[in-house]
């Protein structure tokens, strides 16, 4: 039996108001999700996609029952984000379960790991001292990266890096990656939100998860340090550790010692190297047990393009073809939005969801006013999607709101004397037709 040890740590960060990160150590599942959506229930949907996968995930179920379950949070997020104070909330997702491996389950320690992953959050194992990132990040330079236009370090600091391509809650259905590992002792395994990876180097990372053993230390030491190093966003790590595998490394190392190869698990060896280019692993054996799965068809799962990602290749081919930087920039920043946080109308920056691509947003002037000053159908200006082509525009907007407001106000002060209904007693004597008897004066 594969035996496990955890730990997780999360943090709001140094600049943001809230944390809408969320993680689930519940073994044999764990996750990670980043919730976005500006003031709009960010933490809503981390939480709501976190509660919904456990919900559906059955302990002692295959891989695709994981995939399932994720389409089971993605769907649970969506009808959330349906209603007018959520919409347009998302979150990523990135999780880890260990599950019966059905294929040598006879012999005793037939278990493997399946992560499944949505968004820009990542996985990754350390392996015989070295990290490997598992997961694609489905953001643009991610993208970029896939097509080799990029590399890791370029994508790192990647002024695109909040255009994300693919979240839960946007779309009714998601397309989900999955890859299955077999665990050996030994085996640490990360899931972290870009808020860690986004301020802590991989080799600093890599060098915390060499030195500190215990996983919950280790996991609260990523995170110090990567508030240490800016801590501009939500910072969540999770971190499983295989303390016993079954002995499954050491008869690993027998086969291997007897055959060359190592055993075939009826996979393509095209399929094996899709999911491990660029990726160093030491040890053969290991290597050779790193597998992508596809979910239900034979070619590999991120080969097959939807609509999104039919559009997400749209702009980055715009990026690359030389319109270049413009069209993304025009696209994913020049926009600007009104939205609420904590009630207050706050202007924002990036692009209101549209189903297509995702821009996480960012506060850039909060206002005096409040939501509830404004008169109902008022309020509905600041809770559309409406975009802005200028702060300047949005800041116009403001100043009619906030003149709306004022007026709205006074309509509602002054009722008690202007009352129609029942003023009688307290105003008995009519104040206007009285003035007339002055003139008895001469
Ligand atoms: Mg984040």
């Amino acid at each position: 039996m594969t035996e496990l040890k955890w730990g997780g740590a999360t943090d709001v960060g140094r600049i943001r108001e809230k944390n809408d990160d969320q993680f689930l150590l519940a073994s044999p599942l764990f996750a990670v999700a980043d919730g976005m959506g500006g003031a709009r229930g960010g933490d809503v949907a981390s939480n709501t996609a976190v509660e919904a996968l456990k919900a559906a995930f059955n302990e002692g179920s295959d891989a695709d029952a994981l995939v399932a379950a994720v389409k089971a949070a993605n769907r649970a997020v969506f009808e959330k984000a349906g209603s007018r104070d959520l919409r347009g909330m998302g979150t990523t997702i990135t999780a880890l379960a260990l599950l019966p491996a059905p294929e040598d389950a006879k012999d005793g320690t037939g278990e493997e790991f399946a992560v499944v992953n949505v968004g820009d959050s990542r996985a990754y194992m350390l392996r015989d001292g070295e990290l490997q990132q598992l997961t694609d990040d489905h953001n643009v330079p991610g993208e970029l990266v896939r097509r080799g236009e990029l590399t890791t370090e370029q994508a790192a600091v990647h002024p695109q890096r909040n255009l994300v391509t693919r979240v839960l809650g946007i779309e009714e259905d998601v397309e989900v990656d999955v890859w299955q590992l077999v665990p050996y002792a030994g085996d640490r395994l990360l899931l972290a939100s870009d808020g860690l990876f986004g301020e802590v180097s991989d080799d600093d990372v890599a060098t915390v998860l060499r030195t500190e053993a215990d996983p919950d230390a280790a996991s609260r030491k990523l995170v110090d340090m990567a508030r240490d190093a800016g801590g501009h966003d939500n910072i969540t790590v999770v971190i499983v550790d295989v303390v016993d595998d079954g002995g499954r490394a050491e008869s690993a190392s027998k086969a291997l010692a007897g055959a060359k190869k190592g055993k075939g698990k009826g996979r393509s060896e095209a399929d094996k190297i899709d999911s491990t280019e660029e990726v160093p692993v030491a040890a053969a054996p290991q290597a050779d047990e790193i597998l992508p799965e596809s979910d239900d068809e034979p070619a590999p799962h991120r080969k097959r393009p939807s609509g999104v990602a039919l559009l997400a290749l749209f702009v980055v081919g715009m990026l690359i073809g030389g319109a270049a930087a413009a069209g993304a920039i025009w696209y994913g920043r020049s926009a600007w939005f009104l939205d609420t946080d904590a009630g207050e109308v706050v202007i924002f920056r990036g692009r209101p969801p549209d189903g297509f691509l995702w821009v996480e947003p960012e506060p850039v002037e909060r206002t005096e006013l409040d939501l509830t000053e404004l008169p109902p159908d008022e309020r509905d200006v600041v809770l559309s999607d409406t975009s802005y082509s200028s702060l300047g525009e949005a800041r116009d907007q403001v100043a009619r709101l906030e003149r709306r407001a004022e007026a709205y106000r006074e309509e509602r002060e002054p009722p008690p004397t202007t009352t129609t209904t029942a003023p009688p007693p307290p105003p008995p004597p009519p104040p206007t037709p009285a003035p007339p008897p002055p003139p008895p004066g001469p």
